[in-house]
Protein backbone atom coordinates (compact mmCIF):
# COMPACT_ATOMS: atom_id res chain seq x y z
CA UNK A 1 0.00 0.00 0.00
CA UNK A 2 1.55 3.44 -0.67
CA UNK A 3 0.18 7.06 -0.90
CA UNK A 4 1.06 9.57 -4.03
CA UNK A 5 2.83 11.66 -0.99
CA UNK A 6 4.19 9.00 1.31
CA UNK A 7 4.33 7.33 4.69
CA UNK A 8 3.95 9.37 8.39
CA UNK A 9 3.83 7.35 11.34
CA UNK A 10 1.55 8.65 13.94
CA UNK A 11 2.57 8.12 17.54
CA UNK A 12 -1.22 8.40 19.08
CA UNK A 13 -2.92 8.23 15.79
CA UNK A 14 -5.79 6.56 17.61
CA UNK A 15 -6.09 8.89 20.26
CA UNK A 16 -8.49 12.36 19.63
CA UNK A 17 -5.71 14.89 18.29
CA UNK A 18 -3.70 11.94 16.79
CA UNK A 19 -6.53 10.21 14.77
CA UNK A 20 -7.82 13.79 12.70
CA UNK A 21 -4.42 14.33 11.75
CA UNK A 22 -4.21 10.85 10.29
CA UNK A 23 -7.60 11.43 8.61
CA UNK A 24 -5.92 15.10 7.62
CA UNK A 25 -2.78 13.37 6.41
CA UNK A 26 -5.45 11.23 4.43
CA UNK A 27 -6.99 13.96 2.65
CA UNK A 28 -3.49 15.76 1.87
CA UNK A 29 -2.17 12.69 -0.24
CA UNK A 30 -0.10 10.89 3.08
CA UNK A 31 -0.51 7.49 4.44
CA UNK A 32 -0.89 7.60 7.84
CA UNK A 33 0.66 4.52 9.85
CA UNK A 34 -0.74 4.53 13.58
CA UNK A 35 1.11 3.49 16.30
CA UNK A 36 -0.46 3.42 19.40
CA UNK A 37 -0.37 1.17 22.72
CA UNK A 38 -4.33 1.61 23.03
CA UNK A 39 -3.74 3.46 26.80
CA UNK A 40 -6.02 5.80 25.83
CA UNK A 41 -6.61 5.47 22.48
CA UNK A 42 -9.55 3.56 20.68
CA UNK A 43 -9.14 0.85 17.84
CA UNK A 44 -11.85 1.93 15.89
CA UNK A 45 -10.87 5.57 15.43
CA UNK A 46 -7.99 4.25 13.22
CA UNK A 47 -9.84 4.29 9.86
CA UNK A 48 -7.48 6.23 7.86
CA UNK A 49 -4.10 4.29 7.28
CA UNK A 50 -2.57 0.79 8.73
CA UNK A 51 -2.58 0.03 12.13
CA UNK A 52 0.71 -0.90 14.13
CA UNK A 53 0.21 -1.62 18.06
CA UNK A 54 2.98 -1.26 20.34
CA UNK A 55 4.50 1.18 23.25
CA UNK A 56 6.80 3.67 22.18
CA UNK A 57 9.16 2.17 25.18
CA UNK A 58 9.60 -0.68 22.90
CA UNK A 59 12.69 -0.01 20.58
CA UNK A 60 12.84 -3.68 18.60
CA UNK A 61 9.30 -3.00 17.90
CA UNK A 62 9.83 0.63 16.84
CA UNK A 63 12.65 -0.60 14.31
CA UNK A 64 10.60 -3.13 13.15
CA UNK A 65 7.37 -0.50 12.37
CA UNK A 66 10.07 1.80 11.06
CA UNK A 67 11.50 -1.17 8.85
CA UNK A 68 8.53 -2.38 7.26
CA UNK A 69 6.98 1.60 6.45
CA UNK A 70 9.41 3.56 5.85
CA UNK A 71 8.28 6.36 6.67
CA UNK A 72 9.24 9.50 5.35
CA UNK A 73 8.15 11.87 8.59
CA UNK A 74 7.18 11.50 12.21
CA UNK A 75 4.24 12.93 14.09
CA UNK A 76 4.72 12.62 17.89
CA UNK A 77 1.18 12.94 19.63
CA UNK A 78 0.88 9.91 21.58
CA UNK A 79 1.70 11.39 25.27
CA UNK A 80 0.02 11.77 28.84
CA UNK A 81 -1.00 15.00 28.85
CA UNK A 82 -3.66 15.23 32.37
CA UNK A 83 -1.95 18.27 34.10
CA UNK A 84 -3.65 17.05 37.69
CA UNK A 85 -2.76 13.50 36.98
CA UNK A 86 0.81 14.69 36.55
CA UNK A 87 0.76 16.61 39.90
CA UNK A 88 -0.39 13.50 41.62
CA UNK A 89 1.99 11.02 39.88
CA UNK A 90 4.85 12.59 38.14
CA UNK A 91 6.96 9.84 37.47
CA UNK A 92 4.28 8.60 35.52
CA UNK A 93 4.90 11.77 33.14
CA UNK A 94 8.41 12.12 33.30
CA UNK A 95 9.10 8.08 32.50
CA UNK A 96 6.33 7.93 30.27
CA UNK A 97 6.73 10.98 28.13
CA UNK A 98 10.26 11.20 28.11
CA UNK A 99 10.96 7.42 27.70
CA UNK A 100 9.04 7.28 24.98
CA UNK A 101 10.43 10.19 22.75
CA UNK A 102 13.98 9.15 23.87
CA UNK A 103 13.76 5.68 22.14
CA UNK A 104 11.67 7.06 19.42
CA UNK A 105 13.95 9.62 18.03
CA UNK A 106 16.55 7.21 18.42
CA UNK A 107 14.79 4.62 16.60
CA UNK A 108 13.36 7.45 13.45
CA UNK A 109 17.30 8.74 13.54
CA UNK A 110 18.72 5.14 13.74
CA UNK A 111 15.91 4.46 10.19
CA UNK A 112 17.27 7.37 8.49
CA UNK A 113 13.78 9.43 9.47
CA UNK A 114 14.57 13.13 10.34
CA UNK A 115 11.52 14.61 9.39
CA UNK A 116 9.70 15.04 13.05
CA UNK A 117 6.46 17.22 14.27
CA UNK A 118 5.96 17.23 17.32
CA UNK A 119 2.74 18.24 19.43
CA UNK A 120 4.05 20.18 22.46
CA UNK A 121 1.77 22.41 24.52
CA UNK A 122 1.60 25.87 25.87
CA UNK A 123 1.81 24.39 29.69
CA UNK A 124 5.14 24.65 29.12
CA UNK A 125 4.96 28.50 29.26
CA UNK A 126 3.60 28.27 33.01
CA UNK A 127 1.02 30.88 34.72
CA UNK A 128 2.10 34.06 32.63
CA UNK A 129 -0.28 36.19 34.08
CA UNK A 130 -2.89 36.57 31.30
CA UNK A 131 0.02 37.81 28.42
CA UNK A 132 -0.63 36.85 24.92
CA UNK A 133 1.97 33.80 24.79
CA UNK A 134 4.23 33.71 21.17
CA UNK A 135 7.02 31.48 20.74
CA UNK A 136 9.71 34.13 21.67
CA UNK A 137 7.66 34.01 25.72
CA UNK A 138 10.46 32.49 28.35
CA UNK A 139 9.20 29.07 29.19
CA UNK A 140 8.72 27.97 33.51
CA UNK A 141 6.44 24.88 33.69
CA UNK A 142 4.91 24.85 36.71
CA UNK A 143 3.71 21.10 36.11
CA UNK A 144 5.47 17.87 35.78
CA UNK A 145 2.86 17.57 32.29
CA UNK A 146 4.32 21.16 30.91
CA UNK A 147 8.03 19.98 32.06
CA UNK A 148 8.27 17.02 30.46
CA UNK A 149 7.04 18.21 27.33
CA UNK A 150 9.63 20.93 27.69
CA UNK A 151 12.27 18.52 27.99
CA UNK A 152 11.56 16.93 25.03
CA UNK A 153 11.53 20.47 23.16
CA UNK A 154 15.18 20.96 24.66
CA UNK A 155 15.96 16.64 23.50
CA UNK A 156 14.95 17.37 19.94
CA UNK A 157 17.41 20.51 19.59
CA UNK A 158 20.25 18.20 21.27
CA UNK A 159 19.48 16.04 18.47
CA UNK A 160 19.42 18.44 15.58
CA UNK A 161 21.94 19.53 16.92
CA UNK A 162 24.13 16.29 16.88
CA UNK A 163 22.03 14.29 13.95
CA UNK A 164 20.60 16.06 11.66
CA UNK A 165 16.82 15.78 13.09
CA UNK A 166 14.43 18.51 11.38
CA UNK A 167 11.80 19.20 14.58
CA UNK A 168 8.93 21.23 13.99
CA UNK A 169 7.53 22.44 17.21
CA UNK A 170 3.65 23.29 17.55
CA UNK A 171 2.66 24.90 21.42
CA UNK A 172 -1.12 25.53 21.95
CA UNK A 173 -3.51 25.25 24.45
CA UNK A 174 -7.34 23.89 24.51
CA UNK A 175 -8.63 21.41 21.87
CA UNK A 176 -11.72 21.20 20.70
CA UNK A 177 -14.48 20.08 17.95
CA UNK A 178 -14.16 17.06 16.24
CA UNK A 179 -14.38 16.19 12.67
CA UNK A 180 -17.37 18.03 10.73
CA UNK A 181 -18.16 14.87 9.36
CA UNK A 182 -17.86 13.09 12.61
CA UNK A 183 -16.22 10.45 11.92
CA UNK A 184 -13.53 10.54 14.77
CA UNK A 185 -14.12 12.79 17.50
CA UNK A 186 -12.77 13.38 21.66
CA UNK A 187 -13.84 10.44 23.66
CA UNK A 188 -11.41 10.60 26.69
CA UNK A 189 -11.65 7.61 29.72
CA UNK A 190 -11.99 9.39 32.27
CA UNK A 191 -12.91 12.63 30.61
CA UNK A 192 -11.77 15.99 32.11
CA UNK A 193 -12.52 18.42 29.59
CA UNK A 194 -14.40 21.33 29.45
CA UNK A 195 -16.40 20.46 26.24
CA UNK A 196 -17.14 17.04 26.13
CA UNK A 197 -18.29 17.47 29.93
CA UNK A 198 -20.60 19.64 29.30
CA UNK A 199 -22.41 18.49 26.40
CA UNK A 200 -22.68 14.94 28.39
CA UNK A 201 -24.55 16.93 30.79
CA UNK A 202 -26.90 18.53 27.98
CA UNK A 203 -27.77 14.87 27.37
CA UNK A 204 -28.36 13.35 30.67
CA UNK A 205 -25.42 11.34 30.77
CA UNK A 206 -24.05 13.58 33.67
CA UNK A 207 -26.07 15.38 36.46
CA UNK A 208 -24.16 18.33 35.80
CA UNK A 209 -21.35 19.98 34.61
CA UNK A 210 -19.22 21.55 37.54
CA UNK A 211 -17.49 25.37 36.60
CA UNK A 212 -14.39 25.70 38.87
CA UNK A 213 -14.34 28.74 40.21
CA UNK A 214 -16.33 31.72 40.03
CA UNK A 215 -14.20 34.57 41.48
CA UNK A 216 -11.26 34.89 38.95
CA UNK A 217 -10.27 38.35 38.25
CA UNK A 218 -11.94 37.86 34.66
CA UNK A 219 -14.70 39.56 33.15
CA UNK A 220 -16.95 37.06 34.62
CA UNK A 221 -15.18 35.12 37.34
CA UNK A 222 -14.64 31.94 35.48
CA UNK A 223 -11.07 30.93 33.20
CA UNK A 224 -10.19 31.90 30.15
CA UNK A 225 -8.99 29.94 27.97
CA UNK A 226 -8.03 29.92 24.07
CA UNK A 227 -10.04 26.90 22.13
CA UNK A 228 -8.58 26.12 18.93
CA UNK A 229 -10.38 23.46 16.13
CA UNK A 230 -9.35 20.28 16.40
CA UNK A 231 -9.54 20.15 12.22
CA UNK A 232 -7.56 23.81 12.23
CA UNK A 233 -4.93 22.49 14.70
CA UNK A 234 -3.94 18.84 12.78
CA UNK A 235 -4.02 21.43 9.44
CA UNK A 236 -1.70 23.28 11.01
CA UNK A 237 0.26 20.02 11.81
CA UNK A 238 0.62 19.00 7.67
CA UNK A 239 1.19 22.23 7.02
CA UNK A 240 4.52 22.04 8.96
CA UNK A 241 5.18 18.34 7.63
CA UNK A 242 4.68 20.21 3.77
CA UNK A 243 7.30 22.40 5.32
CA UNK A 244 9.79 20.41 6.28
CA UNK A 245 8.92 17.97 3.49
CA UNK A 246 9.72 20.88 1.47
CA UNK A 247 13.51 21.30 2.60
CA UNK A 248 11.96 24.48 5.51
CA UNK A 249 14.21 24.71 8.49
CA UNK A 250 12.90 23.55 12.30
CA UNK A 251 10.96 25.96 13.41
CA UNK A 252 8.87 26.50 16.48
CA UNK A 253 5.14 27.41 16.24
CA UNK A 254 2.29 28.49 19.12
CA UNK A 255 -1.16 27.49 17.76
CA UNK A 256 -3.97 30.10 19.35
CA UNK A 257 -6.78 32.16 18.30
CA UNK A 258 -5.40 35.57 20.21
CA UNK A 259 -8.69 35.43 22.09
CA UNK A 260 -9.82 33.85 25.05
CA UNK A 261 -13.59 32.45 25.89
CA UNK A 262 -14.28 32.23 29.85
CA UNK A 263 -15.94 29.14 30.60
CA UNK A 264 -19.80 31.08 31.36
CA UNK A 265 -18.79 31.96 28.04
CA UNK A 266 -18.64 28.47 26.56
CA UNK A 267 -21.42 27.26 28.24
CA UNK A 268 -23.82 29.99 26.98
CA UNK A 269 -22.60 28.92 23.56
CA UNK A 270 -23.50 25.50 23.62
CA UNK A 271 -27.00 26.21 24.54
CA UNK A 272 -27.63 28.64 21.13
CA UNK A 273 -26.07 25.72 19.15
CA UNK A 274 -27.74 22.52 20.91
CA UNK A 275 -31.08 24.76 22.08
CA UNK A 276 -30.93 22.71 25.24
CA UNK A 277 -29.84 23.85 28.85
CA UNK A 278 -26.64 23.09 30.22
CA UNK A 279 -26.90 21.95 33.87
CA UNK A 280 -24.91 23.42 36.06
CA UNK A 281 -23.36 23.61 39.48
CA UNK A 282 -20.74 26.04 40.66
CA UNK A 283 -17.33 24.26 42.65
CA UNK A 284 -14.68 25.69 44.02
CA UNK A 285 -11.42 26.63 41.89
CA UNK A 286 -9.30 23.66 40.49
CA UNK A 287 -5.58 23.38 41.93
CA UNK A 288 -3.64 24.25 38.86
CA UNK A 289 -5.34 26.20 36.68
CA UNK A 290 -4.36 29.55 35.39
CA UNK A 291 -6.70 32.70 35.21
CA UNK A 292 -6.20 33.60 31.55
CA UNK A 293 -4.25 31.40 28.70
CA UNK A 294 -4.36 32.71 25.05
CA UNK A 295 -2.02 32.16 22.89
CA UNK A 296 -0.92 33.95 19.52
CA UNK A 297 -0.14 32.37 15.91
CA UNK A 298 1.05 35.18 14.11
CA UNK A 299 4.37 32.95 13.19
CA UNK A 300 2.37 29.85 11.75
CA UNK A 301 0.06 32.35 9.67
CA UNK A 302 3.10 34.39 8.29
CA UNK A 303 5.35 30.61 7.76
CA UNK A 304 3.05 28.19 6.87
CA UNK A 305 -0.40 30.19 5.70
CA UNK A 306 -1.76 29.02 9.06
CA UNK A 307 -5.83 30.27 9.15
CA UNK A 308 -7.76 28.37 11.43
CA UNK A 309 -11.04 28.19 9.65
CA UNK A 310 -13.29 26.46 11.70
CA UNK A 311 -11.86 27.58 15.58
CA UNK A 312 -15.21 29.67 16.57
CA UNK A 313 -17.27 28.64 19.76
CA UNK A 314 -19.57 28.13 17.55
CA UNK A 315 -18.34 25.55 15.28
CA UNK A 316 -16.18 23.86 17.92
CA UNK A 317 -19.55 22.98 19.61
CA UNK A 318 -21.88 22.23 16.90
CA UNK A 319 -19.25 19.81 15.65
CA UNK A 320 -18.58 18.50 19.26
CA UNK A 321 -22.46 18.12 19.92
CA UNK A 322 -22.82 16.59 16.38
CA UNK A 323 -20.06 13.69 17.14
CA UNK A 324 -21.75 13.28 20.44
CA UNK A 325 -24.70 12.49 18.93
CA UNK A 326 -23.34 9.17 17.03
CA UNK A 327 -23.66 7.72 20.02
CA UNK A 328 -19.72 6.81 19.91
CA UNK A 329 -19.58 7.88 23.39
CA UNK A 330 -22.10 4.84 24.78
CA UNK A 331 -19.84 2.03 24.07
N1 LIG B 1 -13.58 23.39 33.62
C1 LIG B 1 -14.69 23.48 34.44
N2 LIG B 1 -15.35 22.34 34.74
C2 LIG B 1 -14.96 21.10 34.28
C3 LIG B 1 -13.83 21.02 33.43
C4 LIG B 1 -13.16 22.20 33.13
O1 LIG B 1 -15.08 24.56 34.88
O2 LIG B 1 -15.61 20.09 34.63
C5 LIG B 1 -12.85 24.62 33.28
C6 LIG B 1 -11.39 24.61 33.73
O3 LIG B 1 -11.27 25.15 35.03
C7 LIG B 1 -10.73 25.48 32.67
C8 LIG B 1 -11.57 25.27 31.42
O4 LIG B 1 -12.80 24.71 31.87
O5 LIG B 1 -10.84 26.84 33.03
C9 LIG B 1 -10.94 24.29 30.44
O6 LIG B 1 -10.56 23.13 31.15
P1 LIG B 1 -10.11 21.79 30.41
O7 LIG B 1 -9.90 20.75 31.48
O8 LIG B 1 -11.06 21.48 29.32
O9 LIG B 1 -8.74 22.17 29.73
P2 LIG B 1 -7.37 22.78 30.37
O10 LIG B 1 -7.54 24.27 30.35
O11 LIG B 1 -7.20 22.21 31.74
O12 LIG B 1 -6.33 22.31 29.42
Amino acid sequence: MSAPLGTVLVTGGAGYIGSHACKALARAGYQPVTFDNLSTGWRDAVQFGPFEQGDLSDRARLDEVFARWKPQAVMHFAALSLVGDSMRDPGRYWRGNILSAVTLVEAAVAAGCLDFVFSSTCATYGDQDGVILTEETAQHPINAYGKSKLAIEQMLADFAASHGLRPVIFRYFNVAGADPEAQVGEFHQPETHLVPLMLDAVAGKRPALTVFGTDYPTRDGTCVRDYVHVMDLVDAHVLGLKRLLGGGAPAVYCLGTGSGFSVREVIDQSRLVTNREVPVTYGPRRAGDAVTLVCGSDKAARELGWAPARSTMEHMIADAWRWHQTGHYDR
